[in-house]
């Protein structure tokens, strides 16, 4: 993929996930719009997802990286307490904030805060919280290795319908648009083992289709800030979701 222009000047996308697909489910067409724009992204799988019903740790790691490389990013796994099994941890916390000081992003993708989902995934929303204010602190002995460094937005994304935030205004990415969309559908169809029982990529499809009409587009993801979002001037907002 040829980079546009401007691409050096658009800091590197940094995703967390927990388990192998949850990144390109719940968001893969938000992705799927940053590379394509000229940003490089790069996965971090914090556990082989080995307690699914279904899909070897083997098979799901091969369909992770076929579908990180059709959205354009680059993939590593992280070892930690394994799927299912995550604990809060200061070393955890040590560990995603040494990787943020390597790849030094501008935004940071993480699951959703909210407790009604799969136990890992706001655990592993908070652990990355932490470890981007860790990359930042300059004393931290553990990581003086690298440079700190400060993200600029911490972006939390929902799995499910159940993980979003009600209590928060979502950001509505508009992925309307045959290339994206096509890679979306194809990054998620790329883990074919987690659809042997329910079609999950079509419930994302669905999900996505309902904050589209909200937002007045085709389809639409909703990501969430935990921060004030800061703006230069008022010609960098969008528009209001107000036409359904
Ligand atoms: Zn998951």
């Amino acid at each position: 993929m040829k980079p546009t222009p401007n691409s050096r000047e658009l800091a590197p996308l940094l995703a967390f996930g927990a388990h192998p697909d949850d990144i390109e489910f719940a968001c893969g067409g938000v992705v799927a719009r940053e590379t394509r724009a000229g940003r490089t992204a790069h996965f971090v799988v914090c556990s082989g997802g080995e307690a699914a019903s279904h899909g070897s740790p083997e098979q799901r790691a091969i369909e992770a990286e076929k579908s990180a490389k059709i959205l354009g990013a680059t993939l590593e796994f992280l070892v930690l307490d394994g799927d299912a099994r995550l604990e809060m941890r200061a070393e955890h916390a040590m560990k995603l904030a040494r990787i943020i000081r390597v790849v030094r992003p501008g935004i940071i993708l993480a699951p959703s805060l909210v407790e009604n989902q799969h136990p890992d995934h706001p655990k592993l929303g908070r652990l990355v919280r932490d470890a981007a204010r860790l990359a930042r602190y300059g004393g931290v002995e553990e990581l003086r290795e690298h440079a700190a460094h400060a993200i600029d937005l911490l972006l939390h994304y929902a799995v499910t319908d159940e993980a979003e935030p009600k209590d928060m205004t979502p950001l509505l990415i508009d992925i309307s648009g045959g290339e994206v969309m096509a890679l979306w559908t194809a990054a998620m169809a790329a883990h074919a083992s987690q659809s042997a029982t329910r079609d999950y990529q079509q419930l994302q499809l669905t999900r996505a289709k309902l904050h589209g009409l909200k937002a007045g587009v085709e389809y639409s993801i909703p990501l969430f800030s935990s921060d004030p979002i800061v703006l230069d001037s008022l010609v960098q907002l969008g528009r209001g979701a107000r036409s359904f």
